[in-house]
């Protein structure tokens, strides 16, 4: 790492995180406290005993690594355990100098016979909202000299899922018993979009649609009629995609689902990963498909810590593609993807790579603006350049103090 981007001026950066997951992303003690009132049994009732059992540092496989979603997901059915959580992953961000945060999930796990999707998606919103308030209303803000924090809500279809997870896919699987399995995995999907769009139509700041939930086996193109209704009507466009497959799952999401922004990409290089028997020269497509994602701007949303836990073949930062996505002019902005489960924080994801993959100042630079940049963004474009002129505004300002860049 150069000497001169410290751990101090990585956190007084504004900073974004594109990639986050609600369900993934709780305070320990809420956690705890929550379990007691929705009557779920934690393994321990201790935040070191929970470090120990549940969510760890390292994970021997994905299977662990998803464990702890069990009981996060367990207190989050009710509207007002939602909006805590989504006030508290604001003011969290707030504190370690994030400006723009585009919180993800599921609502359809949330709904019950009494409260549909909706109704969560409005509890998470007031939550987040309350949040940023908090922030806006600060001095430093109001003085101009810090700039406001802004955020945006993504809801994620799933790409398989069972009965037993909310009555919300109860009622699907029971209603298309006689369906083939992806007929319903897609209805579902574009179920949750329908409702995505006219909740973005009601005024609520939902920016974005996205694909979640295991990737191997599920092709995001399944999902091809909800992303087309969500383009249709000009929400944001996200697939986890290129994390347990390769690049044709890339190529998938941008062709099939028109995404604007890729999650994680990990296996974005990995030619060899390339099953479809069509492509002939398999480090060609690779490199044209890496070409075309950098000059359209296709945001990568890169979760190096997550990615280190869930993909055994990556055993260190050096190994992750991510200094060569910056090499080769592609959108990378760093996330979190889950604070809870991965144990980290924004400033603790730009540290690492600042050091591990080497980023100098300017590369840096350009990261944490391409956050902004590559933001859905509730509300005008107008708004949206003004707030990242204003960011930028303020890292060159803390970049000139902290003699960063020079
Ligand atoms: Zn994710």
């Amino acid at each position: 790492m150069s000497s001169r981007i410290s751990d101090e001026f990585l956190r007084a950066i504004p900073k974004s995180d594109l990639h986050v997951h609600l369900d993934g992303s709780l305070r320990l003690k809420t956690l705890i406290e929550l379990s007691r009132g929705a009557k779920v049994k934690l393994p321990s009732r201790s935040e070191e005993g929970l470090r120990k059992l549940v969510f760890k540092d390292a994970y021997k496989n994905l299977p662990e690594y998803l464990h702890g979603f069990m009981y996060t997901c367990a207190v989050l059915r009710e509207p007002e355990n939602l909006e805590r959580v989504s006030r508290e992953l604001v003011e969290d961000n707030a504190a370690e100098g994030v400006r723009y945060l585009e919180v993800r999930f599921a609502p359809q796990l949330s709904v019950t016979p009494s409260q549909g999707v909706r109704e969560i998606v409005r509890a998470v919103d007031k939550g987040l909202a309350a949040g940023a308030a908090a922030h806006n209303r600060s001095r430093a803000v109001r003085s101009g000299e810090d700039v406001p924090l802004r955020y945006g809500i993504i809801v994620c279809g799933m790409r398989r899922f069972k009965k037993g997870m909310s009555s919300y896919f109860a009622d699907i699987l029971r209603l298309m018993e006689n369906a083939p399995k992806d007929e319903v995995y897609a209805a579902a999907s574009l179920e949750l979009a329908r409702a995505a769009v006219e909740l973005k139509e009601e005024g609520l700041p939902v920016v974005g649609f996205d694909l979640a939930g295991e990737e191997a086996g599920y092709p995001p193109a399944d999902h091809h009629a909800a992303y087309q209704h969500a383009h249709n009507h000009f929400l944001g466009k996200t697939v986890h995609a290129g994390e347990a497959y390769g690049p044709e799952s890339i190529w998938q999401a941008i062709t099939q689902c028109h995404a604007n922004r890729i999650g994680h990409g990990t296996f974005l290089f990995a030619h060899e990963m390339i099953r479809d028997g069509r492509v002939a020269d398999r480090r060609r497509y690779v490199e044209s498909l890496a070409n075309y994602l950098a000059a359209q701007r296709i945001g990568i949303e890169v979760c190096v810590t997550s990615n280190l836990q869930t993909i055994p073949s990556l055993k260190s930062i050096a190994d992750h593609p991510v200094r060569r996505m910056i090499d080769r002019g592609l959108s990378v902005s760093l996330c979190t993807d889950n604070r809870l489960v991965s144990n980290t924080t924004v400033t603790r994801e730009l540290s690492l790579v600042c050091k591990h993959a080497s980023l100098t100042p300017q590369e840096l630079k350009r990261v944490v603006i391409a956050g902004f940049k590559g933001a859905f963004f509730a509300g005008p474009f107008s708004d949206k350049r003004r707030f990242v002129q204003s960011v930028a505004a303020r890292y060159a300002r803390l970049e000139a103090e902290a003699g960063v860049g020079l």
